[in-house]
C-alpha cells in the first residue's frame, strides 16, 4: 500500500526533507519518503495521496499518524472481532485531540478517502476499520472527570466503559454503561447504550445531556437540549451517522458499588423459560437478569442457562424480590450475595475477549412468547451456539420511541445468537449455524440493535422505524456527502 521508493530522483530532496520519515520530529514513524500513499476513497475506488500532503497531516497533529510498515501501526489498527482483525487501513491517525480530529475529517473529506472512526474498536461486524481507508483512532483520546455535586460526567470520545464505571463509581454514582468494560463509548452511547442499569436509569442515551462533535465539515459543535437540538435527537441512537463526538457529558445517579446479584445455573428446558418469562417482568426496576445459554455446560455436555442476576438497590428488598429465582426448583447451583460492582462489570472481560473469532445476530422481543421458547429449546438441545438475553424494559420503555432517534421503547429484552471461537476453519459452519437460529427467532422480534446487528440497508433504514425521515434529514444537514459511512448507515437520500 505505501511505496517505500526511498527518496527517488522523483522526488526532490527539498520535498523528502519535509516527510515525515525524513525528519526528526517525525510523527508518522514513517520509515522513508514516498512519492504516494494509495488508499481507497468513499466508494471503494482506488486512490494515491501524495506524501507531502500526509507528511504535513503527520507534523500538524497533536498525535501521530501512522502508515503500513510503521512501528505501532500494527497495534493501532487493531480491532476487537478478530474476524477484522486482518484488514489494513492506508493510515491510522492516532487523535490525541479535538483539533486532530478535525484535521483528519477535513483530510479526508477533500481527498474523498474511506472514513473509519475507532473508538473500542468493538464493532461486531468490524466498522470501525477497513482496507485501504483512514482510520480515525480515538482511543488515545480517554480522559474522564466526575462533578460529584452536580451529578455529571464528561468523558472523551475515545473512552472505554470501564474508564466511566471506574470514575463515577469512586463517588457512589453511576450512569448505565454496557455488560464489558473494554468496550468504547463512543459505539455504545451512539447507538443507544443498553446496561445492567438500564431498568432502574434508562439507556445510555436517556442520560446523555450533552456532546461536542466535529461535523462532516470539520466543525466543532455542542449538541444538548438547547444547542444543535436536532443533533442531540439523531446521536441518541442515530449512531456515529453526523460526525465524530470527541466529548460526552452524562447524568449520573446515586449508586451503591456494593450491589446484590451472583450467577445462578438451570436446566434449559419449558418449565424454565416459562419461570422467566413470567417472572421478568414483575420485577422492580433494580433486577437486571440476564440469561446465557452456553452449549456443553452441563455435566453430560448439554446446554445450561447461566443467569446474571444483578440487584442495583437495597440489598434486602432484593433479597425478597429475586428469592422466587432460589426457590425454583430447576435451580442447578449458584447463589446470590453482596458483589463489588466493578466484579460484575468485568466479569465476562476475559470471555469477550480482544482477537477471538465473534460472529452475531439479534433482536429486540418484546415478549418471550411460547414460539420463541420453543425454538429457544430446540436450538438449546442442538448445543450449536450461544444464544443471550439483555433484559430491558423498566425506565427505558417509559421514554417515547421518537423522543430520541432510537425507537425500540418496547423492547423486554435483546436476545441474541453468537459465535465465539478461536480458530478462523470453523468460521463458516458456525455463522451457518447462528444465521439457522436467527431465522426461526426472526419472527418473534421487534427490529434490532443497530450496534449488534448488520442488515442490509433497506432492513437498516426499516429499523429506525417513524423516525427514519428525520434522520435523512439531519444526515443532509450534518453529512451531505455521506463521509460517515461505516456505521448502521442513514444516506442523505
Ligand atoms: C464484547 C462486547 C460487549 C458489548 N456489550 C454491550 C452492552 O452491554 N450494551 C450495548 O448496548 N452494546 C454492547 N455491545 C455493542 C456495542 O455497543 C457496539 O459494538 C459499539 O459499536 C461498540 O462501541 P465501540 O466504540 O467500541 O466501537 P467501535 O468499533 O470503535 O466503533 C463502532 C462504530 O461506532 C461509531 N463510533 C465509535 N465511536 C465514535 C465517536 N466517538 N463518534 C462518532 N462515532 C463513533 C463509528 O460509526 C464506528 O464505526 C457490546 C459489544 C461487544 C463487542
Amino acid at each position: 500500500m505505501y511505496r517505500r521508493t526511498f527518496c527517488k530522483a522523483a522526488l526532490s530532496t527539498a520535498v523528502a526533507a519535509t516527510l515525515p520519515g525524513c525528519g526528526s520530529k517525525s510523527k508518522s514513524g514513517l520509515g522513508s519518503p514516498s512519492t504516494v500513499v494509495n488508499a481507497v476513497s468513499s466508494s471503494g475506488g482506488e486512490l494515491s495521496i501524495e506524501a507531502a500532503a500526509v507528511s504535513e497531516l503527520a507534523e500538524s497533529l497533536d498525535g501521530r499518524l501512522l502508515l503500513q510498515g510503521d512501528e505501532g501501526y500494527a497495534t493501532a489498527k487493531q480491532v476487537w472481532n478478530g474476524m477484522f482483525d486482518n484488514k489494513k487501513p492506508a493510515m491510522v491517525v492516532r487523535c490525541f485531540s479535538t483539533d486532530d480530529v478535525v484535521k483528519a475529517i477535513n483530510f479526508g473529506r477533500e481527498r474523498d478517502l474511506l472514513l473509519s472512526v475507532k473508538c473500542g474498536g468493538h464493532s461486531f461486524p468490524g466498522k470501525s476499520t477497513s482496507d485501504g481507508g483512514m482510520m480515525i483512532d480515538l482511543s488515545s483520546m480517554h480522559s474522564v472527570d466526575v462533578d460529584a455535586q452536580g451529578k455529571t460526567m464528561r468523558a472523551d470520545g475515545g473512552s472505554l466503559l470501564g474508564h466511566l464505571d471506574v470514575a463515577a463509581t469512586k463517588h457512589n454514582l453511576m450512569t448505565t454503561t454496557g455488560i464489558v468494560s473494554h468496550t468504547g463509548t463512543g459505539g455504545f452511547t451512539l447507538g443507544g447504550g443498553v446496561g445492567r442499569t438500564d431498568r432502574k436509569m434508562g439507556l445510555a442515551i436517556d442520560n446523555l445531556v450533552g456532546a461536542t462533535v466535529v461535523t462532516a465539515a470539520g466543525d466543532v459543535v455542542r449538541a444538548n437540549e438547547t444547542e444543535n437540538a436536532d443533533l442531540f435527537w439523531g446521536l441518541r441512537g442515530g449512531g456515529g451517522n453526523f460526525g465524530i463526538a470527541t466529548e460526552f457529558v452524562y447524568r449520573l445517579h446515586p449508586f451503591n458499588p456494593m450491589v446484590y446479584g451472583g450467577n445462578l445455573s438451570y436446566a434449559v428446558n419449558k418449565d424454565f423459560l416459562n419461570f422467566f418469562a413470567e417472572l421478568h417482568d414483575t420485577l422492580p426496576y433494580e433486577a437486571n437478569i440476564e440469561p446465557q445459554l452456553l452449549p456443553g455446560l452441563g455435566d453430560n455436555g448439554e446446554t445450561l442457562a447461566v443467569v446474571g442476576v444483578t440487584w442495583c438497590g437495597d440489598h434486602v428488598a432484593g433479597e425478597k424480590a429475586l428469592a422466587p429465582m432460589l426457590a425454583f426448583p430447576g435451580l442447578l447451583s449458584g447463589k446470590l450475595a453482596p458483589l463489588a460492582y466493578h466484579d460484575v462489570q468485568t466479569g465476562a472481560d476475559g470471555l469477550l475477549g480482544h482477537g477471538k473469532q465473534y460472529y452475531l445476530k439479534s433482536g429486540f422481543l418484546n415478549e418471550l412468547s411460547p414460539g420463541a421458547i420453543d425454538v429457544i429449546v430446540e436450538f438449546a438441545n442442538r448445543g450449536v451456539v450461544n444464544s443471550w438475553f439483555q433484559h430491558m424494559g423498566g425506565v427505558t420503555a417509559t421514554v417515547a420511541p421518537d423522543a430520541t432517534a432510537f425507537t425500540h421503547r418496547s423492547a423486554a429484552f435483546n436476545f441474541g445468537v453468537m459465535y465465539i471461537g478461536e480458530d478462523p476453519s470453523q468460521n463458516d459452519a458456525k455463522i451457518a449455524a447462528v444465521r439457522e437460529y436467527y431465522k426461526e427467532m426472526e419472527p418473534y422480534m421487534a427490529g434490532f440493535y443497530t450496534n449488534l446487528n448488520e442488515e442490509s440497508d433497506q432492513k437498516t433504514w426499516g429499523n429506525y422505524g417513524p423516525n427514519y425521515p428525520r434522520l435523512v434529514d439531519l444526515k443532509k444537514k450534518y453529512d451531505p456527502s455521506n463521509l460517515f459511512r461505516l456505521n448502521a448507515n442513514i444516506r442523505p437520500s
